[in-house]
């Protein structure tokens, strides 16, 4: 989900830390060649990048979250009551059982 920027801190190790409209936090690293964000070194390329939306990945997680919650609770009014069906199977099963045991 993208938030928009709303300022940037740096965490005790010196990293740049974008603090999104949603209230999350995200490290915003220039670390290439994976990361590349050149801008984030600057002062001028950090105010640059307040008010640009930035992928929060904290809010996609909580997003997946809702919908695995919603769909569990779907799947549990799925369950079925052990029908009647299943019950006289068990009776028969012990019943079985009881015969065989008695023809020892
Ligand atoms: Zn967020």
């Amino acid at each position: 989900m993208k938030q928009t920027i709303m300022r940037f801190n740096r965490d005790e190790l010196g990293d740049w830390v974008a603090e999104l409209a949603c209230g999350h936090a995200q490290h915003v690293r220039h670390n290439p060649p994976w990361q590349n964000r050149s801008w984030v070194v600057s002062k001028d390329g950090r105010n640059k990048m307040v008010g640009q939306l930035l992928e929060c990945r904290l809010c996609d997680r909580l997003d997946n979250q809702d919908q695995a919650d919603q769909n569990s609770v779907i799947s549990t009014n799925e369950i079925p009551i052990p029908s009647f069906a299943t019950r006289t199977m068990m009776a028969s099963l012990n019943l079985s059982s009881s015969l065989f045991s008695g023809s020892r």
